[in-house]
Formats: structure tokens, C-alpha cells, sequence
């Protein structure tokens, strides 16, 4: 049905509807034709290319399994695939959308009310509005229940006072999706903040050493009104960004599937092509061992992240569940980049070639979403009854 790639040994389209297969394909063609071109240069510069934007748009991923309102409603594994056509040729893009739509726009439609829902959703879907969602704080990043950014009620509103960290796509968000501490309630509340809202400032993260595209930014609020009407009614407390986290990391876990694809794909292809004692370098034992592995990694690693999408649309998928996914494939999408790193020789190290690019883009998803380790502890309570979260006393 579409051009196969050589990481895809085990045949996973047979496991995809005709639906997914299609959205699969239209990603990739797109991906590879109209996007593939620029993506070196603008993560070089640090620049987001906003020229791609209608590319993006017309592919219909934005808002992924969201129902109505302009939204695609794809299956979550439709959803997932699409995703990790992006990052098998750029994991930055893949950022990009996923805080769009499966942080903020999901935030919205779990969370928003109907108003909300009709006001916000159809223009984000068609990415005619951009959105980011706001959590971190300079000094809360594991620890974002304990997050301290005011909200405090005033007449026909609220008043927010705080800071975000490393928020994706604030610097041009035009929809700021911000969570903040209810001060009447001690509770955790969500807003929908606008960028023009008087008070709120956001800066570029400079330096990044991976999804240089992604544009990172620290968030200032000062006094930032945000009306009634944009509270978010169902987030009541921390354990309703959860809800929203819980199903993100599954879209999350395929970011590194897709890096881990596109890497083996050029790996692949450059072994065959290259030559060293006379011989392609695809002909030395070595290198077969080391191919074979990233190739058996990324197999296990799509049947995880298939088995959890099947999870999810069951309705069994716990969190416990969702966080083993995203943080063992992350591991092993480390280790597939770090070999095929090793396997371009000096290639290996210039941002011109994908695998370069891939090595480093990995290690922000490594962290982000909880990391490694914050994802194990979520499974490991899951899995013993016993929270291993703080220190013992
Ligand atoms: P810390 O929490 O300071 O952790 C430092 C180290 O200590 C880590 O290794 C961690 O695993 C370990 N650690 C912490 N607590 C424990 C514990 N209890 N037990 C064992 N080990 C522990 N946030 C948003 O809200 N929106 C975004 O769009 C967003 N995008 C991001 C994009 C990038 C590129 C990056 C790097 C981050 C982004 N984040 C975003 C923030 C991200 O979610 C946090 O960086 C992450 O949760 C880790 O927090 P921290 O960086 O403060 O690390």
C-alpha cells in the first residue's frame, strides 16, 4: 500500500487498519517530500520553520483522537503511527504537535467546557492557532504537583502570578493552556490564557542540544487577568493533568519508535553505500551485529507501543501501564540512536545527517513527560502498592 522501509522488518501495517495505514502514509509522503528538506538547517539555527505549517495542517493529525469540533478522531494507534511518521524524519516536529494537540487541545477537550470546546478547538485543529501547556516551574519539574503559580479570584475572574519552565511553542503560542494553584482551594486549576493577555511574557530557552526546533520558553505572569469563562471546570485538581498525561505518554512513546526508525532507515541505506577495505561496510560482522540489534529493538519496541494503544481503546490501560512504555522504549531508543551514531563514523557527529540530529533529540524526550525514572516509580507503585516517591523520612 505504501513505500516499506527497512526498519519496518516485522511488518506492522498488517496490525493497522485500512484508516491507520492510510494516515501513516500521508504522513510519511509528506514528511519525506515537503518537510525532510529544511529540517537540518532549521535545527542548526534554532529556528522554527513556520513556513511548514500549512504542510502540517494538511495532513489532519492535529487534534488526533478528539471527536468533533474540526478534530480528526483517529484511533489513538492511527493517532500514534502519525506521530511517529513525524519523528522518524524530524522528532522536533513531533514536539511541536504533540504540546498542540495532545497536551493542550486534549487538556481542552477533557477538561474544557462546551464553550470552551467550540470557541478553541476548530482553529487549533486546522493549526490556524497554536497552543503550548504550561506545568513546569523553575523549581518544580518532577515534583509539578507541588507547583506554585497563583490563581486567586477576583471580580468576574482571575488573577495568575508565577513562572513556567521549558514550555514547547510558548514563544508564539497564541493559546496557553496554564496550570496554577487555586489559592482559595490549595488545589491545582487549569486556564486558558490568551498571549495578549496584559503581564505574560515569554522568552526563548537558548543552547538546547536537542529539538533545537522546538522553542522552549520560560514564562513570566504578573498580574495576568484571565476571565471566568477561560477557566478550565474540569481540572480540579493535580490529578486531572494526570488524566491528561496518562494518555499523552502513549503518543509520547511512539516519538522515539519513529527517531529509532528513521535512524536504522539511513543506517541501512549508508552501510550499503559506503566502502572501507574494499568492502561496503554493511559487509562486516560487526556492523551486521550492531544493525541486527537497533533492527530487533525497534520491533519490540512497536509492539509495546501497539499493545498500549490497544490497551488504551480497550479502556484497561492504567497509568502504571502508560508509563512503562514511554520510559523503556525511551531507553531503548537511546541505545538504537547511540549505536547508529557509532555506525556513520564521523558522519555520526554532523547535524546534517538524520542520526546526529536523532541522538541528541532523543535525550530531551528522555526527560520530558516524566522522566526515566519518575516513569519507573509510577510503575513501580503500581506494581508493588508501595510510592517510592519521596525520600524515606
Ligand atoms: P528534576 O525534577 O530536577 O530532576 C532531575 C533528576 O532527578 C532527574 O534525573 C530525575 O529523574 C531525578 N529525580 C527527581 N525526582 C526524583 C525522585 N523522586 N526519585 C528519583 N529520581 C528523581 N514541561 C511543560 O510543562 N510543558 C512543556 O511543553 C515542556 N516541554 C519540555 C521540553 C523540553 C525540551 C524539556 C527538556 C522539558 C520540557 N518540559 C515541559 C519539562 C519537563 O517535563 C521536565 O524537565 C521534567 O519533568 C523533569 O523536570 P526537571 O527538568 O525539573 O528535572
Amino acid at each position: 500500500l505504501f513505500p516499506p522501509c527497512a526498519s519496518d522488518y516485522y511488518q506492522f501495517d498488517d496490525l493497522l487498519t485500512p484508516e491507520e495505514q492510510a494516515v501513516r502514509m500521508r504522513v510519511r509522503q509528506c514528511m519525506e517530500k515537503e518537510i525532510a528538506p529544511f529540517v537540518a538547517e532549521y535545527w542548526e539555527k534554532a529556528k522554527f520553520p513556520f513556513h511548514i505549517i500549512p504542510n502540517i495542517a494538511k495532513l489532519r493529525i492535529a487534534g488526533g483522537t478528539i471527536k468533533g469540533y474540526g478534530c480528526p478522531g483517529l484511533s489513538i494507534t492511527g493517532s500514534a503511527v502519525a506521530i511517529a511518521e513525524v519523528a522518524r524524519v524530524d522528532a522536533s516536529c513531533s514536539t511541536f504537535i504533540l504540546v498542540h494537540s495532545s497536551l493542550a487541545m486534549l487538556t481542552i477537550a477533557l477538561c474544557g467546557s462546551e464553550a470552551q470546546k467550540q470557541k478553541y478547538l476548530p482553529s487549533l485543529a486546522e493549526l490556524k492557532t497554536i497552543a503550548c501547556w504550561g506545568l513546569t516551574e523553575p523549581d518544580y519539574g518532577s515534583d509539578a504537583s507541588a507547583l506554585k503559580t497563583t490563581a486567586t479570584k477576583v471580580e468576574g475572574g482571575w488573577i495568575l502570578e508565577g513562572q513556567k519552565r521549558w514550555i514547547g511553542n510558548s514563544t508564539f503560542a497564541d493559546v496557553l493552556v496554564i496550570f496554577a494553584r487555586n489559592t482559595s482551594t490549595n488545589q491545582i486549576n487549569g486556564y486558558i490564557v490568551n498571549k495578549n493577555a496584559p503581564g505574560l511574557t515569554a522568552t526563548k530557552i537558548e543552547n538546547k542540544i536537542g529539538l533545537r526546533i522546538v522553542q522552549n520558553g520560560d514564562i513570566v505572569m504578573k498580574k495576568v487577568f484571565v476571565p471566568d469563562e477561560d477557566r478550565l471546570p474540569g481540572v480540579n485538581s493535580f490529578q486531572d493533568t494526570n488524566k491528561v498525561l496518562a494518555v499523552s505518554r502513549v503518543m509520547v512513546a511512539w516519538q522515539p519508535i519513529g527517531i529509532s526508525m528513521g535512524v536504522y532507515d539511513m543506517c541501512h541505506r549508508y552501510l550499503k553505500e559506503r566502502k572501507q577495505f574494499g568492502a561496503p561496510l554493511a559487509a562486516f560482522q560487526i556492523n551486521q551485529q550492531k544493525l541486527v540489534q537497533m533492527l530487533g529493538n525497534i520491533q519490540a519496541m512497536i509492539l509495546v507501543g501497539w499493545r498500549i494503544c490497544k490497551l488504551y481503546e480497550a479502556g484497561k490501560m492504567t497509568p502504571g501501564h502508560a508509563s512503562l512504555a514511554k520510559s523503556w522504549i525511551t531507553v531503548k531508543a537511546r541505545e538504537t540512536a547511540s549505536i547508529g551514531r557509532e555506525l556513520l563514523g564521523g558522519n555520526g557527529i554532523l547535524a546534517d545527517f538524520l542520526v546526529a540530529k536523532a541522538f541528541c533529540d532523543i535525550e530531551p524526550i528522555y526527560t520530558y513527560e516524566g522522566t526515566y525514572d519518575i516513569n519507573s516509580l509510577v510503575t513501580g507503585r503500581e506494581v508493588t502498592g508501595l510510592a517510592s516517591f519521596k525520600p524515606a523520612a
